[in-house]
């Protein structure tokens, strides 16, 4: 690349556009509630790298991902949900992050890897947004009952709304032409897989000193603070979600890198 002030420019329109549109985006979904002040600057920072460094087809399936996430949580009936912070936003887009970059790079793969690592995401919206509103009691694993919240505990109707989920990020990064849409969607069930066996196993699962009603935050929505009860205590929700878009990225860069 050259210094001349039109290489500059060619070089930097990209990314103003990129930051411009993230930062617009951004403010949408803070002023409806979405998402908390710092989550809005994670979300600025996830969309300026994935549209600047990846390029406009790979932000518009971020954009669609988003979009499709935001649209479930808005069915009926409506929890009151908590505006996402950075942490949540980090830890569905870092992965995709490092993958345009790395695409930035040349890195063969890149594609495979960024759509599978939103396709992991995606799914995992979807199971826990239909499976919350339509799945009833969530199972571990097909055996026994467990209460509704509890990490990795599934639900028929979650588990298809995932596949579904997996299904939907295939189709649209295969009509963008970043990755088949197999590989996409096998990505994206594989990503939901480690997120709920983590979820079931690792995570760190609390009961309320107070209501005793059980989940994944420490702190209980009626106020009271969550007792340990299993897991570990550094991994939270956040950190299965980043396992979990880590794996589906790992398979899909892994299918696309022609090594089997
Ligand atoms: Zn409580």
């Amino acid at each position: 690349m050259g210094c001349s002030p039109d290489s500059l420019l060619a070089w930097f329109a990209p990314w103003a556009c990129a930051l411009g549109a993230s930062a617009a985006a951004s403010v949408v979904a803070w002023r409806a509630g979405a998402l908390s002040a710092d989550g809005a600057v994670a979300a600025v920072a996830v969309g300026t790298v994935v549209a600047g460094a990846g390029g406009w087809s790979w932000a518009v399936l971020l954009g669609v991902f988003v979009a499709a996430a935001s649209a479930v949580s808005a069915l009926p009936p409506h929890p009151q949900k908590p505006r996402r912070s950075a942490r949540q936003v980090l830890a569905n887009g870092m992965v995709a992050c490092l993958a345009a970059v790395g695409h930035a790079l040349g890195v063969v793969g890149a594609g495979a890897a960024f759509a599978a690592a939103v396709a992991a995401a995606w799914s995992d919206t979807w199971a826990t947004e239909f499976g919350v509103r339509y799945g009833g009691r969530p199972r571990l694993w097909g055996l026994r009952p467990a209460e509704p919240g509890t990490s990795g505990a599934v639900t028929a109707v979650g588990t298809l709304a995932g596949f579904a989920a997996a299904a939907c990020c295939g189709a649209v990064a295969h009509a963008l032409r970043i990755a088949p849409a197999g590989w996409t969607a096998g990505a994206g069930v594989l990503g939901l897989l480690v997120d709920s066996v983590l979820g079931a196993t690792v995570q760190a699962q609390y009961r309320c000193s107070c209501c005793g009603r059980g989940g994944e935050a420490a702190r209980c929505s009626c106020g009271g603070r969550g007792v340990q009860v299993r897991g570990l205590r550094w991994v939270d929700n956040d950190a299965t979600n980043l396992l979990g878009t880590a794996a589906a990225a790992v398979f899909g860069w892994w299918l696309a890198s022609g090594v089997p």
